[in-house]
């Protein structure tokens, strides 16, 4: 690019106006040939230079065809000069680039009558020819290179994409969408980390599908399968309405967990979740806690100046749980921290679903 910034430009002769903008393109490329040597230097004086590069080429440009006699030649070169420049940046920018200035030119022609700055759009259409020209030939010149980066480029989408889906399922459960263990693991600890921080109440709820191998028994896998699907879409629209976290532990186990102070509250949500549950109406014919599908809940109210281990906590929830088989199947149990007992949360909402 520095030699061709010498080409000499047509009959006006070899003008200061030329050599000027030339020499201080040769002295800004030697410096930064130079601090790219060096290390630890900031970015930002990269980009200064980089920045005064690319200023200097331009005003070499506008000095050009301002002062150029016989044009034709020295304009080609000139604007395969300005898609050197843009080579600059990342080989897929320059060719984006290299479009973009052709479409810029021809809007500019357009724009500006003929006679602007002394003619020099005087020959537009042999000028725009002389760029679409001049960018093809820079983008075939530089083919390897823009090739090697589009390839690596497509490479590098395919990859993250795949990473980004390993990374996905290595915290999904597969079937029903939610959360898996492995994320629980990961959110139970952030959750009392921060809970136990600003002495929030952390609430967490464990669920079992009551009965659920004399279903799958009676009615087959496949049908089983399906209601846990339905079990995860229940959990998830309470991640949506009630903002809660929820993910699928153990086969027909989930959990979910939440910050709330208020017990009405956190007995609310545990409510919601059993309605949602009993209104899918999943008929289980085996089930001895009623003619639907049904599920038992533990429930544990962490309060925020209990310090619990997430193990702690995950085994309170799930003698909870334990304690709702025990007490009958197809109601909530819950613990709370403060008072240390267990106790079940509004029996007679759901009584009349019960088979006593
Ligand atoms: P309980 O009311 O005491 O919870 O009885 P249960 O039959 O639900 O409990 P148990 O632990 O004996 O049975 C759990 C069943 O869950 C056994 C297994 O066949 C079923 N299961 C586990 N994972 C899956 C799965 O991914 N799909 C299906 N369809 N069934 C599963
Ligand atoms: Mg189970
Ligand atoms: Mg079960």
């Amino acid at each position: 690019m520095i030699i061709l910034s010498f080409y000499p430009a047509g009959e006006s002769g070899r003008s200061w106006v030329f050599y000027l903008p030339a020499a201080l393109q040769l002295i800004i490329f030697v410096i930064t040939f130079f601090i790219k040597q060096m290390r630890r230097v900031p970015i930002a004086v990269n980009y200064i230079f980089l920045a005064l590069f690319v200023g200097v080429v331009l005003i070499f440009c506008m000095v050009s065809l301002i002062y150029s006699q016989s044009p034709y030649t020295t304009r080609f070169l000139l604007y395969f000069f300005v898609f050197e420049v843009l080579l600059i940046f990342d080989a897929l920018v320059s060719i984006i680039g290299n479009f973009a200035v052709v479409a810029g030119f021809y809007v500019i022609c357009r724009i500006f009558p003929p006679d602007t700055f002394g003619g020099i759009f005087k020959n537009w259409h042999f000028d725009l020819c002389s760029v679409g020209m001049a960018a093809v030939f820079s983008i075939v010149l530089n083919w390897f290179t823009s090739y090697m980066h589009i390839k690596n480029w497509i490479l590098a989408q395919s990859l993250t994409a795949e990473r980004n889906r390993y990374r996905d399922e290595s915290v999904h459960d597969m079937l029903t969408g939610l959360n898996n263990r492995r994320s629980f693991d990961q959110s139970v600890e952030f959750y009392i980390s921060v809970c136990s921080h600003v002495h929030q109440t952390v609430c967490v709820v464990m669920l079992d599908v009551d009965y659920f191998k004399l279903y799958n028994d009676f009615y087959g896998h496949p049908k089983g399968d399906i209601v846990l699907q339905s079990m995860g879409n229940v959990l998830k629209r309470l991640v949506d309405e009630e903002h809660v976290y929820a993910a699928r532990v153990g086969g027909e186990e989930f959990i979910m967990l939440w910050t709330e102070n208020r017990t009405i509250e956190c007995e609310r949500i545990g409510l919601k979740l059993r309605q949602l549950i009993i209104d899918l109406k999943i008929p289980h014919e085996k089930s001895k806690a009623a003619p639907y599908v049904t599920a038992s809940i533990g429930m544990y109210i962490m309060r925020g100046g209990a310090k619990s281990t997430p193990e702690e906590l995950y085994r309170t929830a799930d003698t909870a749980l334990y304690k709702a088989k025990e007490w009958g199947r197809n109601c909530i149990v819950l613990y709370d921290s403060n008072d240390g007992n267990f106790r079940e949360v509004n029996l007679r909402n759901y009584k009349e679903l019960r088979r006593e």
